[in-house]
């Protein structure tokens, strides 16, 4: 690929000047080559200033009616609500439950549609590449239940074996909770035709959309999918805040979770009746600031173009996998570059993946390494860690030049040794 002759999808440098930190120096003073967004995404200048606004302007508790600057508060945000079910195709701003992540809206959902539907014996359809926050809630849900695990296994290329599908999916499947991109192989996965499949086997369908939601675009309502989760941070928004979305009847049908102030709708002293969607999942003070700047995040996507940005980092990890694959001790995760995201796990021969992140990171690269919070998925592939690139829209085809010459460097700190 002659990166300089093709036309790219978008332009990463007429937005790189929106992120205050992308041209911040690092150690002596190196440019940072920021390649770490599957963990965390940076912020542009509009998302930290509509915090600072928030802060400085329209902070109050969000208690619509008790005062002004409260009502400004709650306006703002329950507009977020209203941009993150325009952002997925929602039915409607009853759907979107803010959380603090992923993992907790997980775990709403294995606390309290678990808990209410789960018996012994059930059975929850996983995968093999799940990060631990879409295993850990299942695992504790089987302790409480003594329900049966099971995992649809992967193919020598870091796919999911649908093949399996017909005989993992039974008559005691209750529910099938997968990613949607793998975090570790950046595999996408078919989720529709999981969904379909699932649905036709009478079993809902939870999909972790952790690390797709910010690079693609997502609409529920054609997955059909009965529950997403996804986090603010990987998308530009603040930390602190994330989503759970789930289809209105089953959300009405749930226990609430957490119990507080905002989830009720009437308290006694020996009972309490739980508030309509959405309240009834967000039991104190939520995320008030973090959600605001999550809304302006997904303005600023919206500008960006969901699909743009998918297609730009299709090009960004052809690259990758062409540009890193001529180095001879380099072997990528996952399957070919098509089949994922603009997520590139790697070992490298003779040298341990931390130290590949510490030599990396010497030349002002910023990527991660260990078990990303896989464990079986890399017990499965025969290793205990790995490195991972992982790019976003700023991201650009030189800074893949960059990673390229600083490995080649660490091969070379390591031959000497
Ligand atoms: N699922 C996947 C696929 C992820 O990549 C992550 C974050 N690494 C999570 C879940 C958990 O997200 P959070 O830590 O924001 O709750």
């Amino acid at each position: 690929m002659n990166i300089s002759t093709i036309r790219l999808p978008l332009e990463p440098n007429s937005w790189r000047a929106d992120f205050p930190i992308l041209s911040r120096p690092v150690r002596d003073g190196q440019p940072l080559v920021y390649l770490d967004n599957a963990a965390t995404t940076q912020r542009p200048r509009q998302v930290i200033q509509a915090i600072v606004d928030t802060y400085e302007n329209h902070y109050a508790n969000v208690h619509r009616g008790i005062h002004w600057l409260s009502d400004q508060s709650t306006d703002l945000f329950e507009d977020a609500r209203q941009k993150i079910s325009k952002f997925i195709n929602a039915n409607s701003e009853q759907e979107v439950i803010f959380t603090t992540g992923t993992t907790m809206a997980i775990n709403l959902v294995a606390r309290s549609w678990g808990d209410a539907n789960i018996r012994t014996g059930d059975e929850i359809l996983l995968t093999e590449m799940e990060h631990h926050a879409n295993l850990v809630p299942w695992h504790q849900l089987q302790e409480r239940t003594d329900c049966r695990l099971r995992h649809i296994p992967i193919t020598d290329d870091g796919q999911l074996n649908l093949a399996t599908l017909d005989t993992l999916l039974t008559d005691r499947t209750r529910l099938v909770s997968i990613t949607h991109v793998s975090n570790v192989l950046g595999t996408i996965n078919p989720v529709a035709e999981i969904v379909a499949r699932a649905h036709a086997a009478g079993a809902i369908v939870l999909v972790d959309a952790a690390q797709s939601a910010p690079h693609s675009p997502l609409d529920v309502q054609q997955l059909d999918a009965d529950f997403v989760a996804f986090s603010g941070h990987k998308m530009m928004g603040p930390s602190g805040v994330g989503v759970l979305y789930g289809k209105q009847s089953l959300l009405e049908a749930m226990p609430p979770f957490l119990g507080g102030g905002n989830m009720i709708r009437r308290v006694k002293l020996d009972r309490f009746e739980p508030a309509d969607l959405p309240a009834k999942f967000e039991a104190g003070t939520p995320p008030i600031v973090p959600a605001i700047g999550l809304g302006a995040a997904i303005d600023y996507l919206l500008q960006v173009g969901l699909q743009k940005i998918h297609d730009y980092e299709q090009v960004l990890t052809q690259y990758a996998h062409e540009t890193l694959g001529r180095i001879p001790e380099f072997h990528s995760l996952g399957p070919a570059p098509e089949r994922k995201a603009g997520i590139v796990s790697f070992t490298m021969d003779g040298i341990h993946p931390h130290d590949v992140a510490q030599l990396l990171d010497r030349h002002g690269i910023a990527v991660r390494a260990g078990h990303h919070c896989a464990m079986p998925l890399h017990k499965k592939l025969g290793i205990t860690a790995s490195s991972r690139a992982s790019f976003y829209f700023y991201n650009t085809p030189a800074e893949i030049d960059q990673l390229a010459a600083a490995l080649e460097d660490a091969l070379r700190v390591f031959r000497r040794r």
